[in-house]
C-alpha cells in the first residue's frame, strides 16, 4: 500500500490544534510556558500527572507512561493504527493527504485491492437488504429476535442474509462489471465440481456475520445455517487475497473506541454474544475466529487494550480454549519486540451459558458483575485444580500439587498469599503444607529451568550492548554521586498502559541528560553532535532517541517516523520532563559527567571481565569525572 507523504504528515501535525484535540478528553489549565496540564484520559487519578506541550504537540503521563504525538494520541483513544489515525486527523483538519508516488505494479496492486474490497462491501450491503426485506429471510430474523437482538444493533453490525439460489451475488456483480476472477478472489463465489466450471454462490440460505478489519472494511463473512439440514453449521470466508481468518478478530472495529476508554477487551466465542455484550452496554467485546488465538489476534487484541477478559463457556471444550488462549498471550507477552504486555483475566461463566444466555436470562446487569469480577490466570488455574470431589487423600494430594504448580512462577506478592490461603483453606492443610509442596524438588527443578532460560536472555541482551560490561550486577561502585532532578511524582519510570518499569540508575541518568539537552537546545545540540551515541548510550532505547533528537533538539516532534509508537512515547515524555527542568548549562554539564562516569563505569567492567587490561588508565579517568561531579556538587 502506498504511504502517505511525510509532507502531507506534517501538514495534518501543524493544521490540528492539540490542545484542543486533548481538551475534548480532559480539562486541561496552563502550568508554565507551553505546558498545560491535566487529568490523565488514560488512567484513573485524582490529581493531574498528565501533561501536554500544544506547541510541539507532545504528551506524557507520569503516573501511567502513556504518551506520545498527536497521531499517538489518537491512535490510543479511539484505538486506531497510524495509517487511520492519520486520515481521521486529516479529516477534520480538512487537509488532503497525497501518496507517495508508486511503483506501477504497487498502484496496480492496490486498484485491485480497492476494487475487492468495494465487492465485499456492496455484497454486504445487499445481504442486509435481503435479511430485513427478503421473504425468505423471516426464519433468519425471527431467529436473531428470538436470541435477544434488536434490529438497531443487528444493523450496527451489518448482519445480513443470504438468498439459497445459487447465482443472486454472481449476477448482481457481473452487472456491476466484476469478473468471475475478482468473485474468486473475493471469496465470494466457488466454482462447481461437476466438469463444467461454472461459478455459484458460496454462502446461500444463511445467516451473513461480515467480517471487518479494526477499520470497519468487510474483508470476509462468516455464514450461520439456519435449516439443521445444513451442513456446516458456520462457514467462513476461505483464506486468500484479502481475508486471513488468523488476523481476524471479529467486532474490533466498532469496539475499538470503547475498548480504549475502558481500558480492557471482553473476548467472547460467537458472533452473536458479540451483538449481545454491545446490545448490554458492554460494546467492548469482540470473539476470535476459532478456539485457538494466534499472535496476531493476542497483538490485536493488545492494540485495542491492554487487559482482555476471556469469557469462555467453562464447558470442556472452553478449558482448552482458555488454554489455548493462555498459550498464544504467554508467547506475546514473552516477544520483547511487542512493548505491551496484556493482562488476562478469565470471566467465570455459568456451566452451560454463553454471555448472551447470561443477558437474556438474567440481564446485563449480572453480566456486567461477572466480567468486574474477572479473576488472574493464576486463580483461574487454582481454582480449577480444587474442582471435584475432594473427599479423598489421593484426590486432595493431587489438587494440592496442581495448585502449587500454578503458584510457584508467582514472585512474591498478595495475589500469591492470597492463593495460598485459597488453598490451604479449601484442602483444610496448613499452609505450611502448600506452601512446601510448592518449594518441593520437581518445582525447583522447574524454577532453575526458567532461569536459566532467563540467563540466556540476559546474556543475549549483553551480546547486543555495544559497550562490554555487565547489565545486571550491582554497579562497581557505590560511591558515585547520583544527582537527579526528577519533576515527576515518581522515581522511575513507568512502561505503558500502567505497566511498571522502573528502570536502572543508568537509564535514568541517560535520560535525564536528554532532557537537559532538549531544556537547552544550543548547548544540547554541541554535546550530542559530536559525541559517539553508541559509546555513550547502553540502553537502546534511549541510544536510538539520542540518535533522532541530534539534530533535531528545537523540533523535536517535527519528524517522528509514522508508526514508531516507543520512539514518540520516550521522546514525548522528555520533552514534557525537560519543560518542568530548571536548566543552566551547569546542571547540563553535571549530568554530562554522570554520563560520562556511567560510560566509564561500564568499560571497567568489561575490563575487569577481560583480564583487567587497560584498567589502570580507566580507573584514573574515572577518578577525574568524579572528580569534576564532586567539584560542582560542592
Ligand atoms: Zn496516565
Amino acid at each position: 500500500m502506498a504511504r502517505y507523504t511525510q509532507e502531507s504528515r506534517e501538514r495534518v501535525r501543524d493544521a490540528i490544534d492539540f490542545a484542543e484535540l486533548v481538551g475534548a478528553r480532559t480539562e486541561l489549565k496552563r502550568a508554565g510556558q507551553n505546558r498545560l496540564q491535566g487529568l490523565c484520559p488514560f488512567h484513573e487519578e485524582r490529581t493531574p500527572s498528565f501533561g501536554i506541550d500544544p506547541v510541539e504537540k507532545l504528551y506524557h503521563c507520569f503516573g501511567c507512561g502513556a504518551g506520545g504525538d498527536v497521531f499517538s494520541f489518537v491512535m490510543e483513544t479511539e484505538g486506531l493504527d497510524f495509517g487511520a489515525a492519520l486520515e481521521s486527523l486529516a479529516e477534520r483538519a480538512g487537509v488532503e493527504l497525497e501518496r507517495e508516488s508508486e511503483d506501477p505494479r504497487d498502484a496496480a496492486k492496490r486498484v485491485r485491492r480497492e476494487r475487492l474490497l468495494a465487492l465485499l462491501e456492496r455484497t454486504a450491503a445487499y445481504y442486509v437488504r435481503v435479511l430485513w426485506e427478503g421473504g425468505e429471510a423471516a426464519g433468519a430474523r425471527e431467529y436473531l429476535l428470538a436470541r435477544g437482538l434488536d434490529e438497531a444493533t443487528l444493523r450496527e453490525f451489518r448482519v445480513g442474509y443470504s438468498p439459497s439460489r445459487w447465482d443472486r451475488v454472481l449476477m448482481a456483480s457481473r452487472k456491476a462489471g466484476y469478473s468471475e476472477e475478482e468473485l474468486l478472489a473475493a471469496g465470494l463465489s466457488s466454482r462447481s465440481r461437476d466438469g463444467s466450471g461454472r461459478l455459484f454462490d458460496r454462502f446461500r440460505g444463511r445467516i451473513m456475520f461480515p467480517l471487518a478489519d479494526e477499520r470497519g472494511r468487510v474483508l470476509g463473512f462468516g455464514a450461520r445455517a439456519l435449516g439443521s439440514g445444513q451442513q456446516p453449521k458456520y462457514l467462513n470466508t476461505s483464506d486468500g487475497e484479502v481475508f486471513h481468518k488468523g488476523r481476524m478478530v471479529y467486532g474490533a472495529d466498532l469496539a475499538r473506541a470503547a475498548a480504549a476508554k475502558a481500558g480492557r477487551v471482553v473476548l467472547v466465542e460467537g458472533y452473536t454474544d458479540v451483538i449481545a455484550l454491545r446490545q448490554a452496554g458492554v460494546p467492548e467485546a469482540v470473539c476470535s475466529m476459532g478456539t485457538a488465538l494466534t499472535t496476531q489476534q493476542v497483538d490485536a487484541l493488545a492494540r485495542l487494550a491492554p487487559r482482555v477478559l476471556f469469557c469462555q463457556d467453562p464447558d470442556a471444550a472452553g478449558q482448552k480454549a482458555i488454554g489455548r488462549g493462555l498459550e498464544g498471550l504467554a508467547e506475546h507477552n514473552a516477544d520483547r519486540r511487542t512493548g505491551t504486555k496484556v493482562d488476562f483475566r478469565i470471566v467465570r461463566l455459568p456451566a452451560g451459558q454463553d454471555p448472551a444466555d447470561v443477558v437474556q436470562a438474567s440481564g446485563a446487569d449480572a453480566m456486567r458483575r461477572l466480567l468486574d469480577g474477572a479473576i488472574p490466570v493464576p486463580h483461574f488455574e487454582v481454582e480449577r485444580a480444587l474442582e471435584g470431589d475432594l473427599t479423598g487423600t489421593d484426590a486432595r494430594d493431587a489438587a494440592l500439587s496442581l495448585a502449587a504448580e500454578s503458584i510457584a512462577p508467582l514472585g512474591p506478592s498478595v495475589l500469591r498469599s492470597e492463593l495460598v490461603k485459597l488453598v490451604s483453606d479449601r484442602l483444610n492443610v496448613p499452609s505450611t503444607l502448600v506452601e512446601s509442596v510448592i518449594a518441593d524438588p520437581a518445582r525447583r527443578r522447574r524454577a532453575a529451568q526458567a532461569a536459566e532460560t532467563a540467563a540466556a536472555a540476559a546474556a543475549e541482551r549483553r551480546r547486543r550492548a555495544p559497550a562490554t560490561g555487565s547489565d545486571d550486577g550491582p554497579a562497581p561502585w557505590d560511591d558515585a554521586p547520583v544527582v537527579h532532578e526528577d519533576p515527576g511524582p515518581e522515581e522511575g519510570f513507568r512502561g505503558p498502559n500502567g505497566a511498571h518499569k522502573v528502570l536502572d540508575r543508568r537509564e535514568q541518568t541517560e535520560r535525564a541528560f536528554l532532557s537537559y539537552c532538549l531544556a537547552l537546545p544550543a548547548e544540547g545540540e554541541q554535546r550530542l553532535g559530536d559525541a559517539d551515541l553508541e559509546q555513550l548510550f547502553a540502553a537502546p532505547m534511549t541510544r536510538r532517541a539520542a540518535e533522532y533528537l541530534r539534530g533535531r533538539l528545537r523540533t523535536p516532534a517535527a519528524d517522528l517516523p509514522p508508526g514508531d509508537e516507543a520512539l514518540a512515547r520516550l521522546v514525548a515524555e522528555l520533552v514534557i520532563r525537560a519543560g518542568q527542568l530548571e536548566a543552566t548549562p551547569a546542571k547540563l554539564e553535571l549530568e554530562a559527567l554522570q554520563l560520562d562516569l556511567s560510560r566509564l563505569d561500564r568499560l571497567i567492567a568489561g575490563a575487569r571481565v577481560s583480564g583487567g587490561e587497560g584498567m589502570r588508565e580507566l580507573a584514573t579517568q574515572r577518578q577525574v569525572v568524579l572528580d569534576a561531579i564532586r567539584h560542582r556538587l560542592n
